[in-house]
């Protein structure tokens, strides 16, 4: 059975271009940056382009771009990092109820450690609202984080407020953008951010490989020690073929992401009208209009999310129902509780993410199978009450 693939959000395929521009990397071009010779200096070359490359890519300067084992790592510095070089000034930092996983537990991390953490409420479809996220601030404030979009419903966030509002108070502003990048443009200056985390496998590189971008002026204390690699702050061999893949999906990814984002929405925005128009009790999570063209998210009234997917799974068709980071624990998802939905509500979601090799027949055959899926379900569901 041929499979379809729509779950983007959690994995995705490397490009076949830049596995091709990877390979001489592993065994002709294997010098590590840190050696003197002749061998080493190409690797130090490959590092150093690929650090300008991807430095264009968010219109940062080289000097701000650290490579690290992925966004994961990338988070972990920026804002443990950050908190333990400003403590003097201050213990308190603001994050959103719709972080990624790891940024709700890495603040949990710092409350331990004696950091006192605000997590600023959304509005139903996920977006923080600025003036609570004022309301916050205290003198003790050293550090926002909130991320780009959300991973789960792709509510996409005000950014730039965010960012001229911590710009205005003195305070770092440290984002996750690893939903978002790829599909909408990331200008670091333009945006107000100060610190951010990228990965690689989001560009369509290999995973394992991101980026910590910090501006200057905003130091963080390292939390890898070794041997100095990447300006003290990341110790440890730079992984040069993952990296030279990051730049090379990079460079893919900035001449065609205008177009590809249009046939992603195009996507997203006939299965959105066809899944509410032909399931009765179907709703949208998530911004209407502000959300990442690769996301659709839908909840149906009645149905468990994990039936969904087993029956699309029967099918062929690999989708989700929500982060593949905590798909392990049985709890619903934090970011949809956090726009107000009750349990019931939440385990009765789906999500689906599309991505550079999807094709029109892959969206074809999930609007066939989605309302004879539910149809089937409610039909053996005990609590299904049509309304
Ligand atoms: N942030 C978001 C929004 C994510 O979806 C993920 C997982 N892809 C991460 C951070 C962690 O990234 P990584 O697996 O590269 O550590």
């Amino acid at each position: 059975m041929k499979q379809v693939y729509l779950d983007y959000q959690s994995a995705k395929p490397v490009d076949p271009r830049v596995v091709e521009g990877m390979f001489p990397y592993f065994n002709e071009k294997y010098g590590n940056p840190s050696a003197l010779h002749s061998i080493g200096d190409e690797g130090t070359e490959a590092l150093e382009e690929s650090r300008g490359k991807i430095a264009q890519f968010i219109n940062a300067d080289e000097d701000e771009i650290i490579f690290t084992s992925g966004a994961t790592e990338a988070i972990n510095m920026g804002i443990i990092g950050y908190a333990l070089r400003n403590q003097k000034k201050g213990n308190h930092i603001i994050i959103s109820e719709v972080e990624h996983i790891s940024i709700h537990n890495i603040a949990k991390h710092l409350e331990r450690s004696g950091f006192e953490v605000s997590r600023v409420p959304v509005d139903q479809y996920g977006q923080v609202n600025i003036r609570k996220l004022e309301q916050r601030i205290t003198d003790k404030t050293i550090l926002i984080s909130v991320g780009y979009a959300s991973n789960e419903i792709g509510t996409i966030q005000p950014i730039r407020e965010i960012g001229k509002l911590a710009e205005d108070r003195g305070i770092a502003f440290h984002s996750d953008a690893v939903a978002a990048e790829g599909l909408i443009p990331i200008d670091v200056k333009r945006d107000g951010v100060h610190l951010m985390a990228l990965s690689s496998n989001d560009l369509y590189g290999p995973k394992g490989v991101g980026v910590l971008y910090m501006r200057k002026k905003y130091r963080i204390n390292p939390i890898i020690i070794g041997g100095g690699q990447e300006q003290g702050l990341r110790s440890g061999s730079e992984d040069v073929p993952g990296i030279v893949g990051m730049k090379i999906a990079a460079e893919i990814m900035r001449k065609e992401m205008p177009k590809e984002v249009k046939r992603f929405a195009a996507y997203r925005d006939r299965m959105i009208k066809h899944i509410l128009q032909e399931v009765p009790d179907s709703h949208l999570n998530g911004h209407p209009t502000e959300r990442l063209a690769s996301n659709t998210h839908v909840r149906f009234d009645g149905v468990e999310g994990e039936s969904i997917l087993l029956s699309f799974k029967d099918r062929g068709i690999a989708i989700s129902t929500g982060s593949a980071c905590t798909s392990k624990t049985l709890e619903p998802s934090h970011t949809l509780i956090a726009t107000g939905l009750v349990h019931e509500e939440a385990h009765g979601s789906l999500q689906i993410t599309t991505g550079r090799f999807n094709t029109d027949l892959d969206i074809d055959s999930v609007l066939e199978a989605v309302p004879e899926i539910i149809a089937r379900l409610r039909r053996l569901s005990p609590i299904y009450k049509p309304k």
